[in-house]
């Protein structure tokens, strides 16, 4: 039986979330006194520079408890995270963490040192490079946030570890793994190298931040912040998932990383194999918590194999950006793992998009900081739709 602890907290009072931390820790069985004298790796969602109260990334005062707990249970805290685009220096200035870092004088992980992580059991990817700072811990304290996700249906435990990867790697598994349902498959495989591959293999905690998520067109700025009122927690990062799944009355048969998760017995092979200890599920279940639309099984079935240029112009969502909201801020080429994006053509335009190349991974989406891109349907796509 995998336990996961539920825990309501409404706000980033932060009395109220070092109670409900450590509660959480307790429910799960989890005893603070490991942390005396331990290296522990914070691994929180910095995926881009955004504002503290967007839902999209992991609340800066959600990590001053946790890194605080740590410190004050003898431990040794150590930031690391691996940016998409900007480096973590400039993620961590532009946002709220910088005062965090620098009052806690919590050290940050070099993100450029990698090292490779070999894992047996993998499907596939058997070697993945990570952040050096994972091998150098005792413990590694997974902090995500819950978000819905474009490509897949919901970002939280599992798909946080795509940050142990350094940055512009990350973009390059978009462009080798253009297949959904191929992305989350190595997801998982990353997500068991973490839990199983080291030697010994390391405690991994995941304390999920559902206090304020995201719903809508996630994980970026896309999306629109939701108070869910949770923290999730649990040693089973695919249960978390599941349980933050639940809350939000998603669809737990689109999110690949939990059905492929299940599937493979890396914890819980099924629901019924979780325990839920502390709050009801029900005391915090919403009705109406808005998913992304990008990822239908119709869209997953015919997106990438017909991955020809006529068919994804008229089948294919593309990405398009807002003359009026694009300040040509250029991130959006830079991540962009195929090419796809130019520079302007004319000064104060928008960047040029060649949709030919274009893999439809979404990567611009997420990465802009001003939420100027959208999915534009292709133009037979709504056809389909009716059909489907
Ligand atoms: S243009 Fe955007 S969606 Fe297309 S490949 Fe580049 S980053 Fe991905
Ligand atoms: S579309 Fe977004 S990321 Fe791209 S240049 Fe404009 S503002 Fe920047």
């Amino acid at each position: 039986m995998t336990i996961v602890s539920l825990a309501r907290c409404e706000n980033y009072d932060k009395d109220e979330l070092r109670r409900v931390i450590e509660k959480s820790l307790a429910n799960i069985g989890f005893d603070k006194s490991r942390f005396n004298g331990a290296r522990v790796a914070v691994k929180p969602n910095l995926l881009t520079v955004a504002a503290d109260d967007s839902g999209i990334i992991t609340h800066p005062e959600f990590f001053r408890a946790v890194v605080r707990m740590v410190k004050d249970n003898g431990g040794i805290p150590l930031l690391v995270e691996s940016p998409a685009v900007h480096s973590l220096a400039r993620v961590i200035k532009k946002t709220g963490y910088d005062a965090v870092v620098q009052k806690e004088a919590i050290s940050v992980a070099d993100p450029s040192e990698v090292q490779t992580l070999h894992f047996k059991g993998a499907h596939r990817f058997k070697h993945i490079d990570i952040s050096k700072a994972y091998f150098d811990a005792d413990i590694i304290l997974c902090l995500p946030k819950f978000k819905t996700h474009g490509i897949t249906y919901i970002t939280g435990a599992v798909k946080l570890l795509f940050g142990a990867m350094p940055g512009m790697e990350k973009s390059k598994m978009h462009l080798r793994l253009p297949d959904h349902g191929d992305f989350a498959e190595f997801l998982l495989d990353l997500y068991g190298a973490m839990t199983f591959g080291f030697d010994p293999p390391k405690p991994v905690v995941h304390l999920m931040d559902a206090i304020l998520a995201l719903e809508g067109e996630g994980p970026g700025q896309g999306g629109r912040p939701r108070q869910l009122n949770a923290v999730i927690a649990g040693m089973d990062g695919i249960a978390v998932d599941w349980t933050a799944a639940r809350l939000a009355g998603l669809d737990i048969a689109l999110a690949p990383t939990i059905v492929g998760g299940f599937e493979r017995g890396y914890g819980a092979g099924l629901p019924e194999e979780i325990r839920i200890v502390g709050e009801l599920m029900e005391n915090l279940q919403i009705p109406d918590f808005v998913p992304a639309t990008g990822n239908s099984l119709f869209a997953n079935a015919f997106r990438w194999p017909l991955n020809t240029r006529t068919f994804k112009n008229l089948f294919v969502e593309r990405p398009v950006p807002d003359p009026g909201i694009c300040t040509g801020c250029g991130q959006c080429i830079k991540i962009c793992p195929a090419g796809a994006i130019g520079q302007p053509k004319k000064a104060k335009s928008v960047p040029e998009y060649d949709y030919g190349i274009c893999i439809r991974c979404y990567c611009c989406l997420e990465i802009c900081p001003e939420g100027a891109l959208h999915k534009k349907p292709g133009r037979l796509q709504r056809l389909l739709e009716i059909v489907g």
